[in-house]
């Protein structure tokens, strides 16, 4: 058998709406630009993801459904891919209009129905990590002001039909089987049509971004206090892509940006990207001890202030891969965490 070669983006995306899968992008506030949500013209009528809470989002994805002949009156299902803003925003003002019902996967169901508070816990938990690796508390304070000034743009929903990791959602056309896949998030779940061997995969795999598997606290059920040691979440988002690289996926539709078409390529090489980031790492390390935030500045210049939290998950993910290895130990100096070279 000969592999075929992939399809353009283009062809992709005919072959996703011959489907009943159509795009809508959807502006957003933050630098990623449009967030996908697709429209599944199935019985349930379905939305995969929803855009931010704005007025602008709401606008476009109302006009965007008009060119397909719908209205958001008509959604019947919203299927949620993860717990990030760009994707759940608006998904309480869609259910006031149509009623929809609302499936994500189990473990997130806590975090959208209390989402001012939940959100509220993140950001205390990143302030703690980042203090933790040496970022200073002007800096934190800062990014937390920033932080809350964004959470307008998520809102809470109810979770109406809580989906567990290898479920099945029926529709009258097709079936998509549930998949968790954390790492960007803790809540990451791809939906895959293994007849048409098209997959869901939101921010779990993007085309022209490496997705960052942000630092985030873990997910907390209800009755449950979430844990509180630090994920390691590069390691775990490594773990789900070599999974989704099993998959005899032919088109990946993401997030952001086009689809992907070249799935086991593009994932050799992100996790090729990350061992090569995280040799870079040892090197600095080797060179002397450093804290997360030291090694952030010799990575990034600038950015590791500006983008504190981002740059900061960054380097401790490839951190966890050399701690895992055993090439890095990591010690406490009043209060900060540094990293040192084993010998
Ligand atoms: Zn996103």
């Amino acid at each position: 058998m000969t592999a075929e070669p992939p399809l353009s983006a283009e062809l992709a995306l005919e072959r996703a709406a011959d489907a009943g899968i159509h795009t809508l992008r959807i502006p957003t506030p933050f630098a990623v630009g449009r967030v996908n949500t697709y429209l599944i013209e199935d019985e349930p009528l379905t939305l995969v993801d929803s855009g931010p809470n704005s007025g602008k989002s709401l606008d476009e994805l109302e006009h965007q459904l008009a060119e397909r002949g719908h209205s958001i009156d008509d959604i019947e299902l919203i299927v949620l891919t993860h717990q990030h803003i760009d994707h759940i925003g608006l998904v309480e003002i869609i259910v006031g209009h149509s009623g929809a019902d609302v499936a994500a996967i189990d473990r997130m169901v806590h975090f959208i129905e209390h989402f001012g508070e939940d959100a509220g816990k993140d950001d205390e938990f990143a302030s703690a990590i980042m203090l933790r690796n040496g970022i200073p508390s002007d800096v934190v304070q800062a990014l937390r002001s920033v932080s809350a000034a964004f959470r307008s743009w998520g809102a809470a929903a109810k979770v109406t039909r809580p989906l567990h990791d290898g479920a099945r959602l029926e529709f009258r056309d097709r079936t998509l089987e549930v998949m968790h896949r954390p790492g960007h998030s803790p809540s990451d779940t791809v939906f895959w049509d293994a007849e048409r061997r098209i997959l869901f995969a939101a921010d779990h795999l993007i085309k022209h971004i490496s997705s960052n598997p942000l630092i985030s606290r873990p997910l907390q059920r209800d009755g449950e206090e979430a844990e509180q040691e630090r994920p390691k979440a590069l390691l775990t988002y490594m773990e789900s892509l070599r999974k989704t690289r099993e998959l005899p996926a032919e088109i990946v539709l993401p997030g952001h940006g086009d689809p992907v078409t070249d799935h086991v390529a593009l994932i050799d090489k992100r996790l090729e990207f990350h061992r090569g980031r995280a040799e870079k790492i040892y090197g600095l390390i080797a060179e002397q001890p450093r804290n997360g935030y030291e090694l952030a500045q010799a990575l990034f210049g600038n950015v590791a202030v500006t983008q504190a939290y981002l740059t900061l998950s960054e380097v401790l993910g490839h951190v966890d891969l050399l701690l895992d290895d055993g090439r890095v130990t990591e010690h406490g100096r009043e209060g900060v965490v540094y990293f040192e070279a084993n010998g």
